[in-house]
């Protein structure tokens, strides 16, 4: 059960890493070490199960943003001050979606991110 859900949370990120040009070694090592983490985060709180792929894409989101990259960037708005999109709700579920950090707007469910 706990393993459904973290291949699912990795299928999820992974594919919008993808979305946007980071499905790379270096990107797919740091969707690794945030499954390890969230792994045992699970293991410890079952009940977690609907937050973990939304945690993981905000983990994940925060090792690129350290690494100086934004992922994944909102290409929805006209704004001319690029910025990102974040997970809603924060908690990271149930049903995570990514929303414009500027506009609040849904932009696409986790998963379903398009290149941009
Ligand atoms: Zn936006």
């Amino acid at each position: 059960m706990v393993d459904d859900v973290l291949l699912s949370a990795r299928a999820l990120v992974l594919a919008d890493l993808g979305a946007r040009g980071y499905a790379d070694a270096g990107g797919v090592s740091l969707l690794e070490a945030a499954m390890g983490e969230r792994r045992w985060w699970v293991e410890q709180w079952p009940d977690g199960q609907p937050f973990v792929a939304g945690l993981v894409a905000t983990d994940v989101q925060d090792a690129l943003f350290d690494q100086g990259i934004r992922w994944p960037e909102c290409t929805t708005c006209a704004s001319l001050e690029q910025h990102a999109l974040r997970i809603d709700p924060e908690l990271g579920g149930p049903d995570p979606v990514w929303v414009c950090e500027t506009s609040g707007e849904a932009i696409a469910r986790l998963g379903g991110l398009t290149a941009g």
